[in-house]
């Protein structure tokens, strides 16, 4: 079940992932227009050299990145380097600042906002790491320029300035917290949109997501879908008998057995109030016919002890069996088969599995078995 809800919480990550790319235009859109900055705050024309070369590193970097952020599928080694990036892109700012005159340059503010998308994007310690390192280069920057005049330097300055890197971590941390609890809870609610909350299986809502993924998955793999639909016999009975409180710890207990006899890559589904369906894949009809019929028997040798008094009750379930694309190549045209096989079970006696195929052709097996019974 969880592999389920995860296959969406994947999907989402991906997303990030791609929206992690729009940091590049960013990048490329500063790198444009530092150059009018230089030529209009710079009065130091002896800097013109030093600026041209490291605006040309920057180009080249900025290409390399962007040749990183195309890979759909970025490896271990591409995601460390997209990592450090964002340390490069502090030291290419330092140095830009160095170059604008230290202290007195505003293209400090570029920093806050490497450290706010770096650390909301990771977590408090990552937020906390590209800070410190945003603050001894930021300093080392500051001091470099006037290093020659050491009492020239603005320590004051300076100081106010590295608390206020400090107090941006700060920020961006609270704003971590705030992304995580959102998170968490948009997460909870998402499974629970998917689950039904009596038996934990998923629900309706998501059968319509997975048959389209399933029936996917069966054109690209050669192999059938089978679904099976199972409905518990005279469940009217049984809650008129104990009340819906017991009803319901039926159907949990049903949900439960459900779970213990299906592998991983099955999809148990509430389908409505007491009938239940599985997605199986790559299994022939024969293979789904004896895992219905396992449920079946796991439900019919069950004592449940029911009532007030701890009464023990029996209950069967039956159990329709259709294929994809076997029957038909519409998905949905399939579920509306295993009902109808279904259907058929419940018409020739109950606590029976039946395949669509089978149906028509069951009533006289069942008559003459029944025969042979009464016989005995
Ligand atoms: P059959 O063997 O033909 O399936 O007969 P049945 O009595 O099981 O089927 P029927 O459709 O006549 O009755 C189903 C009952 O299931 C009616 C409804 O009150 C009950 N039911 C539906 N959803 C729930 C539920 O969530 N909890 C409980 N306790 N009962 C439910
Ligand atoms: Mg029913
Ligand atoms: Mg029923």
């Amino acid at each position: 079940m969880n592999d389920i809800i995860n296959g969406f919480v994947k999907e989402k990550r991906v997303k990030g992932l791609r929206q992690q790319r729009s940091f590049i235009y960013f990048r490329w859109m500063t790198l444009l227009l530092i150059i009018p900055l230089f030529f209009l705050v710079s009065d130091y024309p002896q800097t013109e050299k030093s600026f041209w070369q490291t605006f040309f590193l920057a180009i080249l970097y900025n290409g390399f990145l962007t040749l990183l952020y195309l890979f759909k599928k970025p490896n271990n080694l591409i995601k460390k380097l997209i990592n450090l990036s964002f340390y490069f892109d502090v030291i290419l700012i330092c140095t830009f600042s160095y170059i604008f005159k230290g202290i007195d340059s505003d293209i400090y503010i570029l920093l806050f906002f490497i450290i706010a998308y770096y650390g909301i994007g990771k977590d408090i310690l990552s937020t906390i790491n590209i800070s410190v390192f945003s603050i001894i280069f930021y300093s080392l920057s500051s001091i470099l320029v006037k290093a020659d005049n050491i009492e020239q330097i603005n320590f004051l300055k300076l100081a106010i300035r590295d608390f206020f890197i400090l107090l941006t971590a700060y920020g961006v941390s609270i704003v971590i917290l705030e992304v995580k609890k959102y998170d968490e809870m948009h997460k909870r609610e998402f499974k629970l949109a998917r689950t039904d909350k009596l038996t934990g299986l998923a629900n309706r809502h998501m059968l319509d997501q997975k048959l389209e993924e399933e029936a996917l998955y069966c054109e690209y793999s050669k192999k059938p879908l089978n679904i099976l639909m199972f409905d518990i016999d005279n469940f009217k009975k049984f809650n008129d008998a104990y009340g819906h409180v017991w009803g319901d710890k039926l159907l949990a207990t049903f949900g439960g057995i459900i779970m213990q006899s299906i592998r991983k890559t099955d999809i148990p589904v509430r389908y409505g109030g007491e009938e239940f369906l599985i997605l199986i894949r790559d299994l022939d009809l024969e293979q789904a016919k004896s895992v219905g019929d396992r449920i079946r028997r796991q439900l019919e040798k069950q004592n449940l002890f029911v009532g007030e008094g701890q009464k023990m009750a029996k209950v069967t379930v039956s159990c329709g069996i259709a294929q994809f694309p076997v029957h038909s190549d519409d998905i949905k045209k399939v579920v509306d088969y295993a009902d109808r096989a279904l259907y058929y079970a419940k018409e020739i006696g109950k606590n029976i599995v039946v395949s669509y195929d089978e149906i028509g052709k069951l009533r006289e097996a069942v008559q003459v078995d029944m025969d042979t019974y009464l016989s005995k």
